[in-house]
């Protein structure tokens, strides 16, 4: 398949999941399920798929830095066990390590707590010619912040600015601060991976049953599933107020681990697409010292 033809396939793949804003965006109109036909094409066609995306994703990623003027942020977010992981890892496997950068960000530090919450994320971003990826983000401050009001009052604020406006202030926030990354050549992608609650009951027993996946399970995980109803209108609140063009959210469904993965893939590569990223060109003059430079060194003995 022609590089044209994949970013089509790119662009339809993930044109179903983008999210550029709306008031009226409601997150029971997404599946969590895989396309049809793609589950009846079978895991090899998947597993190719895939392959073909990350393949095109190297690609471009190394144009992205040759050119060294735009940069990618990638973040993602979900509920626990929705594959997070799995999909940084899978859809980033072909990209030069050199051009990426993967930052995690847990709950805050001391330090972190000493000041504003976009401070430990603006320290992360993709330098020109980048791809970051932020594994949750600061996103966390109005979904796991919003829902446990206590995690707010440790936060150090001046009494005063908590008030009952602060979801809709920092969602103002962040919308504007996306805004001026887009303004200084940094595009985003934000994956919400959408996993069912049944599908992650099922990930979090296998994970209980398995002794080689033990290790990936905590309490925790467990009772933050009881605020389920809660974390789903935190995301619907805040894909509503955040999606934009140039800053879209994808609503990627994720009880299919592969289909999650090729969604993810396609929706990097629309962004990177946009870009018309292309090699810097060479001047007459820069090729003709070129052709200099080695007439040089064909003439040492
Ligand atoms: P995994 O469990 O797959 O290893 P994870 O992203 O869930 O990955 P954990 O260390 O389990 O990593 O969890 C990080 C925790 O930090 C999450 O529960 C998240 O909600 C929490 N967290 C992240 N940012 C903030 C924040 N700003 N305030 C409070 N808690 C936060
Ligand atoms: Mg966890």
């Amino acid at each position: 398949m022609g590089s044209k033809d994949s970013l089509a396939l790119a662009d339809e793949f993930s044109k179903r999941y983008r999210v550029t804003g709306a008031d009226e965006f409601m997150l029971k109109d997404f599946s969590h399920d895989a396309d049809e036909e793609f589950e009846a094409a079978g895991k090899d066609h998947g597993r190719e798929l895939l392959a073909l995306g990350v393949k095109m994703l190297s690609e471009m990623q190394d144009k992205l830095y040759a050119q060294d003027k735009w940069s990618l942020l990638v973040i993602f977010q979900a509920m626990d066990a929705a594959g997070k992981d799995g999909a940084i890892k899978h859809v980033m496997s072909g990209v030069n390590p050199q051009g990426c950068q993967v930052t995690a960000f847990k709950a805050p530090t001391a330090e972190e707590l000493d000041h504003d919450y976009l401070w430990r994320c603006m320290k992360n971003l993709p330098e020109r010619g980048r791809i970051g990826i932020f594994n949750r983000s600061y996103y966390e401050e109005v979904l796991v912040v919003r829902v446990h009001e206590e995690i707010l009052r440790s936060q150090k604020l001046p009494d005063k600015l908590i008030t009952e406006d602060i979801w809709k202030e920092r969602l103002k926030d962040i919308r504007h601060f996306e805004s001026y990354l887009n303004n200084n050549g940094i595009l985003l992608v934000k994956i919400f991976l959408n996993v069912s609650k049944k599908e992650q009951k099922k990930r979090f027993l296998e994970r209980i049953e398995q002794p080689e996946k033990n290790w990936k399970f905590s309490k925790g995980d467990l009772s933050e599933r009881k605020f389920w109803k809660e974390y789903m209108d935190a995301y619907e609140q805040l894909i509503q107020k955040t999606a934009t063009e140039r800053s879209p959210w994808y609503v990627v469904p994720a009880d299919n681990k592969l289909y999650a993965r090729v969604v993810v893939a396609a929706a990097i590569l629309h962004a990177l697409d946009s870009m018309e990223l292309a090699y810097p060109s060479v001047s007459a003059e820069q090729v003709a010292e070129l052709h200099r430079l080695k007439e040089g060194l064909l003439a040492e003995d």
